[in-house]
């Protein structure tokens, strides 16, 4: 399936969290076998044809998307997760939310000195959250070049925040 058949899949959800929100759900996709498997297909080649080594993915959802391609391609995955899931010592970043604070955590050991590891999420809006993971990676010694989403959202600016930061930012559908 093209990415085109694929962007039928995902479920516009109004008014969440908040209201006034479309909520771009991805259940729907990951809970059809055949646009599951084409969408970690489009991942995993992408993640192949920008020569990573590893992928990262933010919990939770890109865990999913991120483990599917990262297995696909032959590669390791690296979990960037919420406070205090590891239990080993981590590097954590703080980020700014629309309302509020958030952390992500990495496993320093996890990453080798000079990795190409590549992120992948399922949604970039603002960007915080995969900026974010980037410095994580890079704090930890990897060389992070290129994120995949399966969905962007060109009107909030994200994709252009993690360009100035230096990576190449692919997605398989944007919304509108
Ligand atoms: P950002 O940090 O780029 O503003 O937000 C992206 C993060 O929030 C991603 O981890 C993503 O999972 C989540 N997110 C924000 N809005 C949506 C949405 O409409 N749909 C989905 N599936 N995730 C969202």
């Amino acid at each position: 399936m093209s990415p085109d058949d694929l962007k039928t899949l995902v479920r516009t959800v109004p008014d969440f969290p908040a209201p006034g929100i479309l909520f771009r759900d991805v259940t729907t996709l990951i809970g059809h076998g055949a646009g599951f498997a084409a969408c970690i297909g489009h991942l995993a080649e992408r993640t192949a044809a920008a020569g990573a080594e590893a992928l990262a993915g933010m919990e939770a959802r890109g865990f999913i998307f991120g483990a599917g391609a990262a297995a696909r391609a032959g590669l390791g995955f690296l979990p960037v997760r919420k406070p205090g899931k590891l239990p080993v010592p981590t590097i954590g970043v703080d980020y700014a939310l629309e309302y509020g604070q958030d952390r992500l955590e990495i496993d320093p050991t996890a990453v080798l000195a000079g990795q190409r590891i590549a992120i992948v999420d399922d949604l970039i809006a603002t960007g915080g959250t995969a900026l974010a993971a980037a410095d994580l990676l890079r704090q930890a010694g990897a060389v992070v070049t290129h994120a995949f989403f399966v969905i962007d959202l060109p009107d909030l600016g994200g994709a252009d925040r993690l360009r100035a930061a230096g990576l190449t930012v692919d997605a398989l559908m944007q919304f509108p």
